[in-house]
């Protein structure tokens, strides 16, 4: 027996940047459709065109791209008006939609006026639907009314638009947030009046702040745009966001697209919030900039950084941060300035100046091709152990770098080789005599 092919769709409202948890929705979507060897069709729900914007459309588009999740199919329900007219002609001519003539208030101006919108005839049964996540779920929608599903034969409602569509679009799985189990009932009394089948629903959990509040703005950027500015990288968004309320079951973090696509289930989905955890987003994301080119660093550094300087000291700023941008930030800062030019050393940070003349001899006994941090290091650290390794090293630090912290005067000397190494440790010790 044929089976169905699997048909599901992300249906973003362009009414603002694309938010994580959207985000979310559409990669459980997409694994879902590659995983079935199926069909994901992206619809823009712009009906409210006061609210619809296609600045926010473009936002949506370029982030889906950026996240690299590709769409079979692309729509638009601004355009697609008199497939939605013909459906409401349907139901009025059956009977089970009327034409209602009421009192309406604009909201623009807070008068009311009589005018006419268009309502479904409510059986008011109790509806009962099977959630792959939730499981049964059961609504009493006597209370709904007869509810509006549209303004005029042009103006369809969104629960109208969305059942007409998922209808005419062949979806077979509804996957999209539990904000939207509320409007299930109504969206299934719909399709019983269009005499059409049902999809399957499956409603996935909120994204959720640390305080267990539904994720906002005011916890910080929600935004993928935001995300892409601050420097993380798509395919360790794309990995965080899997992990949000899905749980492989197994110790795994790290998934590549194809495992996600091979392990993703539906049945893992957890039914209680998914708590937002940036720490968690930084850790991968370090993971994943340990996984690309090194050269993916060279952007962070202003032009007048050399190339081969740059290649040295990025290792040093992978360590410390967890964004590219966090890596700009810290360069731009200055905080590595010594390494282009010689630092202005202040004389009272230097703990034991008469110890360089010992360090100076010491490192010009390495044979210059030698002039590596372990080697520098098995050099100067008897000396250190005898003298005092505060005073010996902080000393060279001081006089490498003009500041108190830094990396570790080997990795420093190795970097700025054994030349300007020693000339800045030959000056200040002169100075100091
Ligand atoms: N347009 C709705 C939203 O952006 C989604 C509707 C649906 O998935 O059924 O929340």
């Amino acid at each position: 027996m044929p089976t169905t092919p699997v048909i599901v769709r992300f249906a973003p409202s362009p009414t603002g940047p694309l938010h994580v948890g959207s985000a979310r929705t559409a990669l459980f979507n997409y694994l879902f459709a590659k995983q079935m060897g199926g069909k994901i069709i992206l619809r823009f729900e712009d009906t409210d065109r006061e609210r619809s914007n296609s600045e926010f459309e473009a936002d949506i588009l370029e982030s889906l791209k950026w996240l690299e999740l590709d769409f079979d199919e692309i729509y638009r329900q601004s355009e697609r008006t008199a497939i939605y007219r013909e459906a409401l002609e349907k139901l009025i001519s059956a009977g089970t939609a009327y034409i209602s003539k009421e009192d309406i208030n604009n909201t623009n101006n807070d008068k009311t006026k009589r005018g006419e919108v268009i309502r479904l005839r409510n059986p008011g049964q109790r509806i009962i639907f099977q959630d792959l996540i939730r499981g049964e779920i059961s609504f009493d929608t006597t209370e709904l009314g007869d509810f509006v599903i549209a303004k005029s034969l042009d103006e369809p409602l969104y629960h109208f638009a969305v059942v007409v569509d998922d209808w005419q679009m062949g979806v077979t799985h509804v996957i999209r947030g539990e904000d939207h189990i509320s409007n299930t009932p109504r969206q299934i009394l719909i399709q019983e009046a269009l005499k059409v089948l049902r999809p399957i629903y499956a409603h996935i959990p909120l994204i959720l702040a640390p305080d267990r509040s539904k994720l906002s703005k005011r916890h910080g950027a929600v935004s993928v745009t935001e995300y892409r500015g601050q420097g993380f990288l798509p395919d360790a968004l794309l990995n965080y966001l899997a992990l949000l309320g899905w749980n492989p079951g197994t110790d795994q973090e790290i998934f590549s697209r194809s495992e996600l696509i091979k392990q993703f289930s539906l049945d893992r989905i957890q039914k209680g919030g998914a708590i937002f955890n940036l720490e968690k987003l930084n850790w991968l994301n370090r993971e994943y900039l340990r996984r690309v080119p090194e050269s993916i660093w060279d952007d962070i550094f202003p032009n007048d950084w050399p190339s081969a300087l740059r290649a040295k000291v990025t290792p040093i700023i992978r360590e410390r941060v967890s964004t590219l941008t966090e890596g700009h930030t810290l360069i731009e800062s200055g905080e590595y300035d010594y390494f282009l030019a010689p630092p202005i050393v202040d004389k009272n940070l230097l703990k034991a100046p008469t110890t360089l003349s010992k360090t100076i001899t010491l490192l010009e006994s390495i044979p210059g091709a030698d002039f590596q941090s372990q080697i520098i290091k098995s050099v100067l650290m008897p000396y250190a152990d005898e003298a005092g390794r505060a005073a010996v090293l902080s000393t060279m630090r001081v006089v490498l770098t003009g500041k108190e912290r830094s990396p570790d005067p080997f990795t420093l000397a190795e970097i700025l080789g054994q030349a300007e190494t020693l000339a800045r440790l030959r000056k200040i010790f002169h100075d100091s005599q």
